[in-house]
């Protein structure tokens, strides 16, 4: 059984990237991170939003945002260790990959050096986890070897839902190739599996819908002993939409149901009071949401 850590234990000491530790009953989470961006202006990724109206929220500051209202955002996977199960969900961008974006292009991080730190070797990983399918979510499923892509976590079952999958063949950013570099080859390997989008995966862990993002996208629920925690992959991309869940993010598919299933999570996730994981939170990405006014706020754990 993995270790009882009541509240957050920071295992290594670099503040900007530190890996994360938070406990659920007797589940483990632990926050993998693979790189972040800081000072970002916020209408990159969030159209609406100015660095301005970012500002009137300065609980932000400075997990979250500058004193400015320029955002900050992470790629990290979480790890989840309950009873004898290894789980990560949403392995980053990967290392070597043709990427569209300058930033996730050729990578050379040392993400399996971090994942290490936490005491998790690739032969380890039970399950794979997806949200969805974008390219920051599956990296790591894949590495280079030779001329071609092999599974990294080569003992693991991989989940996919149908409707991500499908979006994920017909989808895309020129000039890439996410579904062939880094799903096609664990599919090749027989290492996939369908899953409902409202799947019952055992020890506590549960899938929700959560589309609009992408047609498919699920978060999902861990539940050990009475305690609660919501992992949320892209439903929202950073804390100041707790205050502006109307704030589309670029690659929301569709707004509307985005914002939609924005508002519905966020709501559950404050009835339940459980703890929130953000899957590009950067600083503290583990916390709760409180209700403020006709909105939200995040308070970090
Ligand atoms: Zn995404
Ligand atoms: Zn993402």
């Amino acid at each position: 059984m993995a270790p009882r850590i009541e509240d957050q234990d920071l295992i290594d000491r670099d503040e900007r990237l530190a890996t994360r530790r938070f406990g659920v009953g007797h589940a483990v989470i632990t926050s993998v991170v693979e790189d972040q961006i800081d000072h970002i202006p916020p209408e990159l990724f969030f159209a609406d939003a100015t660095a301005d109206a970012v500002g009137r929220h300065p609980w932000l500051v400075p997990d979250y945002a500058d004193a400015q209202g320029n955002v900050s955002l992470r790629v990290q996977a979480f790890v989840i260790e309950i009873d004898d199960l290894v789980v990560i969900v949403d392995p980053c961008v990967g290392n070597g990959k043709v990427r569209s974006l300058p930033f996730w292009h050729d990578q050379s991080w040392p993400f399996l050096e971090s994942l290490g730190s936490a005491g998790v070797s690739p032969d380890d990983v039970d399950l794979v986890i997806h949200t969805h399918l974008h390219a920051d979510h599956v990296g790591w499923d894949t590495h280079r070897e030779g001329d071609g892509w092999v599974p990294t976590f080569h003992r693991a079952r991989h989940l996919y839902t149908a409707a991500d999958l499908e979006y994920a063949r017909t989808s895309g950013m020129d000039g890439e190739d996410v579904f062939g570099d880094s799903i096609a080859p664990v599919l090749d390997a027989g290492l996939g599996d369908i899953v409902d989008r409202d799947a019952a995966l055992g020890h506590g862990l549960v899938l929700e819908p959560s589309p609009g993002h992408t047609p498919g996208h699920v978060s999902l629920w861990v539940e050990s002993d009475g305690q609660q925690a919501l992992i949320t992959g892209d439903f929202l991309h950073h804390p100041v939409q707790f205050a502006e869940p109307d704030w589309a993010e670029i690659a929301d598919a569709d707004v509307e149901l985005a914002r939609a299933t924005r508002r519905r999570m966020i709501g559950r996730a404050t009835e339940t009071g459980a703890l929130v994981l953000g899957t590009h939170f950067a600083g503290r990405p583990a916390g709760r949401v409180t209700v403020a006014g006709d909105r939200w706020r995040f308070v970090p754990a």
